[in-house]
């Protein structure tokens, strides 16, 4: 069902209640809270800047690590506010409570193009339960509602998905409606070979997204650790590699599924096991075809599967990535992740990256400009590619 854009919203002279998803990486230094990854918020900017120029008040709504229901200032915005109005170069007013009469008054006091930003949202336990009465005070301090935070949509909170009750309009903000069109939008019909590229560290984590893909997939090149839960499945020896014991008999039942779809769905040929886990080990190549050794464990595909993988890529005109192939983090066992990626940014199809891990590591090889689309969800990337409706999409106002 398509819904409204903020691109379509008459916002001149009203009070607009934008959630954003402003829960990013800090560090403390000196007693100073410092943002490590300033992402999230410069992904929010076209939206804000959209309403700025349109003469919207923007007032900002945003939720920021887990405090729990409670007022824990370990986990103010207040950083995030300043932080902002550096990137904005126009004040952002901060809300130190998320409701009620402080907000009221800041509200009552902008001008047409001011933007103001509340309390974490989470330091209310109405939010997480997503409570009406909560939901209906955020709801009076704005005339509409933009959701901007796809990295939250997943959620059916207060101001996620509570809000749109008891406010008039709900509409999807630039970054919302740019995750939706790329993440389901292009892989409704996708441009055909569609390869879809699959890791990380569980198979149980990733099973959705291999059931409803498989509808859809041409071909699946598996890697990381839920590979040898597939191995197990298969009787091919596995060493001391992650194998998940109880989705062992699931994995089986994928690969049946595969051939029957006819469905090209293909492991490792080889792989790079090592015994010691440290970033000074030398993993070694295992033998083609030949499994993991005894006493072994694998960390990451081997330069056979490279190859062979990397032809796939070539040959496919959308390709859609999700998990690692090996434990990319340690230089030694990053290989395999690093060649994928950069076939991936040579393919002039369209790429798609969904997913935390494998996000992190397109941008540590420099690559994720070379990406058609890199989604800023991890959990909600994962249940949109699941084929499951999220609550804050769900919320929003149909046209
Ligand atoms: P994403 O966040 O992209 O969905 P996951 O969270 O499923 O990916 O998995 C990422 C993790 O999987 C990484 O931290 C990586 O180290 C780990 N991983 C990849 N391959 C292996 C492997 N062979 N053995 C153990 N861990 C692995
Ligand atoms: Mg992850």
């Amino acid at each position: 069902m398509p819904k409204l854009s903020v691109r379509n919203l008459d916002v001149r002279g009203k009070r607009v209640l934008l959630r954003v998803d402003f829960n990013v990486p800090t560090e403390e230094r000196d007693g100073r809270t410092v943002i490590t990854d300033d992402t999230r918020i410069r992904e929010s900017l076209p939206t804000i800047a959209l309403l700025r120029e349109r003469g919207a008040k923007v007032i900002l709504m945003a939720h920021f690590g887990r405090p729990k229901g409670a007022v824990n200032l370990k986990y103010t915005l207040r950083p995030v506010a300043d932080h902002l109005h550096s990137l904005l170069g126009h004040p952002v007013s901060f809300s130190s409570d998320v409701v009620g009469k402080v907000p009221e008054q800041i509200i009552a006091h902008m001008q047409d193009g001011d933007v103001a930003l509340l309390e974490n949202v989470r330091f209310h336990a109405e939010e997480e339960a997503n409570e009406a009465g909560f939901a209906q005070a955020l709801a009076s301090l704005g005339d509409v509602y933009v959701n901007d935070a796809f990295g939250a949509a997943h959620r059916g909170h207060a101001s996620t998905a509570g809000v749109s009750k008891f406010i008039g309009q709900s509409a999807m903000g630039l970054l919302m409606e740019k995750e939706l069109k790329y993440l389901q939008g292009e892989l409704e019909a996708p441009a055909k070979p569609f390869l879809v590229i699959l890791g990380g560290s569980k198979v149980s984590d990733k099973i959705g997204v291999i059931k409803s893909l498989m509808e859809k997939a041409d071909v699946f090149l598996i890697g990381g650790a839920m590979a040898y839960t597939f191995f197990k499945a298969l009787g091919i020896p596995t060493g001391n590699s992650r194998v998940e014991a109880d989705k062992v008999n699931l994995a089986h039942e994928i690969l049946g599924l595969a051939k029957a779809k006819g469905v090209r769905f293909l492991l490792p040929v080889d792989n790079l096991e090592t015994q010691e886990i440290s970033a000074t080990a030398q993993p070694r190549a295992t033998a083609e075809n030949g499994g993991v050794t005894e006493g072994w464990e694998a960390v990451d595909i081997g330069p056979k599967t490279i190859a062979l993988y990397q032809a796939e890529i070539a040959a496919a005109k959308t390709v859609l990535w999700n998990g690692p192939v090996g434990i990319f983090e340690l230089a030694p066992f990053a290989n395999g992740t690093q060649a994928l990626a950069e076939a991936v940014a040579a393919n002039p199809g369209t790429t798609i990256i969904g997913g935390g891990d494998s996000v992190t590591a397109v941008k540590k090889f420099g690559l994720a400009d070379r990406m058609t689309f890199i989604s800023t969800g991890g959990g909600a990337s994962l249940e949109l590619l699941e084929g499951r409706t999220l609550p804050g999409v769900a919320a929003l106002t149909e046209v």
